[in-house]
């Protein structure tokens, strides 16, 4: 009976003591969630709501060649002054569309490959399209467009990669022109679209060395139409990127910070 008493007792002793730490555990365990509620009341930094800010799309336009380079050559026609052309037409188009574009070269100078890719970069462009015209020595009824592409040595964060926005720019341009389409090529050695950190294509609109071609690219009308092309590709590409236009007509991406 005595030991049975003792035991009676001390179980009972057990079970207050537990009971009041099991209490104490779990007023701290509100008193922890109280103070958590207090500190965001009162420090509003703590509420974690989205902060969004919004950058304006950019756009790096690269005419090929440029200075001493002429590129090549047919008749008179030279094509460091058809894509410089070209280019400048299709900053303007973009610019009345709201979109923010960098040159390479607005004049006749010479631009190494490396530094087009690091005026690029340095001006945070999203994408990268680089003007030229092509040639086929010897072929004179060889023509059509095509767009060379690659992927980025260190990529910025985007939702399409190059050869998408190659994609959109043979389609675009082929589509525009009624050129023939031949095709994307990838060219990974190509410095201008390896160094540069966004999307980059180059696009060869037409070929100079095609007499058809070459007297179709010396007329402004045509080159007019060559640009308002690409600007529709960028356009494509820059709401596939996840750009859109503000209510003050300005591509810009929403970025959460
Ligand atoms: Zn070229």
């Amino acid at each position: 009976m005595g030991k049975q008493y003792l035991a009676a007792v001390l179980m009972v002793a057990v079970l207050v003591f537990s009971g009041a730490v099991l209490n104490r555990n779990m007023k701290n365990i509100g008193d922890r969630k109280t103070d958590r509620l207090n500190d965001a009341e009162e420090n509003p930094q703590n509420n974690e709501q989205p902060v969004f800010e919004d950058i304006n799309a950019l756009i790096a336009i690269d005419p090929g060649h440029g200075g001493i380079d002429d590129g090549s050559s047919f008749d008179g026609v030279v094509e460091k002054e058809v894509n410089l052309d070209i280019a400048l037409r299709l900053e303007r188009l973009l610019n009345e569309a709201g979109v923010d574009t960098v040159m390479t070269r607005r004049d006749d100078s010479l631009i190494e490959l490396r530094e087009r890719a690091k005026i690029a970069n340095v001006a945070g462009a999203h994408l990268f399209i680089s003007i030229h015209a092509n040639s086929l020595p010897g072929y004179p009824r060889f023509g059509g467009t095509e767009t060379l592409y690659a992927a980025p040595d260190n990529p910025i964060p985007s939702k399409i990669d190059s050869k998408r926005l190659a994609e959109l720019v043979q389609q675009e341009v082929t589509r525009h022109l009624g050129t023939d389409d031949l095709g994307l090529k990838y060219r990974p050695e190509l410095a201008v679209l390896h160094r540069t950190n966004m999307p980059s294509v180059i696009v060869e609109i037409a070929f100079l060395s095609n007499i058809k071609e070459r007297e179709l690219l010396s007329k402004a009308e045509y080159r007019e139409k060559a640009a308002s092309a690409l600007r529709d590709a960028v356009l494509k590409a820059l709401e596939e990127d996840g750009a859109f236009k503000n209510k003050g007509g300005q591509w810009i991406y929403r970025k959460q910070r």
